[in-house]
């Protein structure tokens, strides 16, 4: 039997998070549906890696942020799975060949948490602005906007604070110890997925939907749309008819930014930090680092690039990331601690063809787009993923959560 000759009710494009739930939502509905993905296995942006280090890894989503609302926390829970709730501060910071003392440390913490709530203050305004605009003068606000690069995958200057005040934010930060990716691929292990199938062409231009792939054409009723706009945006994809002005703007307002990981494995001997302790470390205006020690109780850390100075590293070549975050160590903690690191290994997000970066922001002024991204264009083609949440945006539990949306918008329309 060929794919071709499948007809179902729905095909998804894209097997990431967004992709599966909305596949399990759709079945649940009693629909017949088909997922293709492009890539040779499922999870996109939110995948572990179990053969690079003894500990599972990792490379895109990690933790289950805004735990006490996150529905993914909650089956988390359900299903027994180990979960570690401690939260990360930081602990050391190295400003510019220099150590911040304690007290500073303390001050800068403090900083940061203000700066966040003077741009949640945006909320009481109409207008957008970016979040540059919004950071507080002060000694710290260089290694701050660092830190919103890392948040956001996006500089501040080019974010708009609009869609972070709408970003929905409660208690918590939960890891699970098996990979967030591995607990996604299992919840979804019965969803049948055709890898390697990648969707060239979107034909909506009649009753039901033509999708073109390497293995045939599938006709169905409906389709699912969940790539990024990432991929989006490089018109990877083609649409019959062409997709409407309002679409590729919102495309366009809503770019994919940038976070990539390195991943260092520690010699167990070396106690220098413990879990929920991390290190920061700024050179110049914007070469910055974030590294978190401990991950999963494990002899892992994990540094964070982001934004146009993640974009430098990635494109200087493999290792270069890695290379930063060591020379990073070294100014905090000496020279020696390299003699204490065992394996690395570094994400390059930038350059996965199936992505084209981590995950996406809003420029000032677009964070409606959200909201456009989502419509169905002639009930037939729908959109979901991270893009399509106006408060959930960025997010692996946003992904999950579009799914759901877009199968119940299906099942309505189909009354
Ligand atoms: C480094 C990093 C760290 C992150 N950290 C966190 C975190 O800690 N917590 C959190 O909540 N979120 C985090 N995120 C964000 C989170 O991982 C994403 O928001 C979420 O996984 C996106 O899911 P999605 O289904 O929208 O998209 P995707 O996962 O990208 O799914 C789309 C799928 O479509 C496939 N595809 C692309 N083109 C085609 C085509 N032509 N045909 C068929 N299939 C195609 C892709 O391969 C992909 O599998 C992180 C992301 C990264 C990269």
């Amino acid at each position: 039997m060929t794919l071709a000759s499948l007809n179902p009710d729905i095909v998804v494009i894209g097997a990431g998070t967004s992709g599966l739930s909305s596949a399990k939502s759709l079945k649940d509905f009693g629909y017949s549906v088909i997922v293709i993905e492009a890539n040779s296995d499922v999870g996109g942006r939110c995948i572990t890696n179990n053969s690079i280090f003894d500990t599972p890894f990792d490379l895109g989503g990690s933790w289950l942020h805004s735990a006490a609302t996150n529905p993914l926390a909650n089956i988390a829970i359900k299903k027994n799975a180990k979960l570690h709730k401690k939260n990360w501060s930081p602990t050391w910071v190295h400003s510019n060949g220099r150590d911040l003392s304690p007290q500073e440390t303390k001050e800068y913490s403090q900083y940061i948490e203000d700066m966040w709530k003077n741009i949640n203050n945006i909320g009481t305004r109409k207008d957008d602005l970016s979040v540059e605009k919004l950071i507080p003068k002060s000694k710290w606000k260089d290694i701050a906007k660092n830190q919103i690069s890392l948040m956001l995958a996006a500089d501040p200057d080019v974010s708009s604070a609009l869609d972070v005040f709408h970003f929905t934010n409660t208690k918590g930060d939960w890891l699970i110890e098996s990979g967030l990716g591995t607990f996604i691929k299992n919840i979804y292990s019965d969803i049948k997925v055709f890898v390697n199938c990648p969707a060239s062409k979107i034909d909506y231009s009649s009753s039901g939907v033509k999708v073109e792939t390497p293995q045939g054409i599938i006709n169905a009723k409906y389709a699912v749309l969940t790539v990024s706009t990432g991929v989006l945006a490089r018109e990877q994809i083609k649409f019959y008819p062409a997709l409407p002005p309002r679409k590729q703007e919102a495309i366009n307002l809503l770019p994919i930014g940038l976070l990539n990981k390195i991943g260092l494995e520690f010699d167990p001997r070396w106690k220098g930090a413990h879990q929920g302790q991390s290190a920061d470390y700024l050179i110049g205006e914007n070469d910055f680092c974030s590294i978190e020690f401990g991950f999963y109780d494990s002899n892992i850390a994990v540094g964070f690039v982001g934004g146009r100075f993640a974009e430098q590293l990635e494109m200087d070549g493999p290792g270069t990331a890695t290379s930063f975050c060591l020379d990073s160590l070294k100014a905090i903690f000496g020279n020696d601690i390299v003699k204490f690191i065992h394996k690395t290994t570094e994400t390059a997000w930038k350059s996965n063809k199936n992505t084209h970066g981590s995950y996406s922001y809003a420029v000032p002024g677009g964070h409606g787009a959200r909201q456009t991204l989502a419509e169905p264009l002639d009930d037939r083609l729908f959109f979901a993923g991270e893009a399509t949440m106006s408060n959930t945006q960025a997010t692996v539990h946003g992904a999950y959560l579009s799914g759901i949306e877009v199968a119940e918008k299906i099942s309505k329309i189909d009354k």
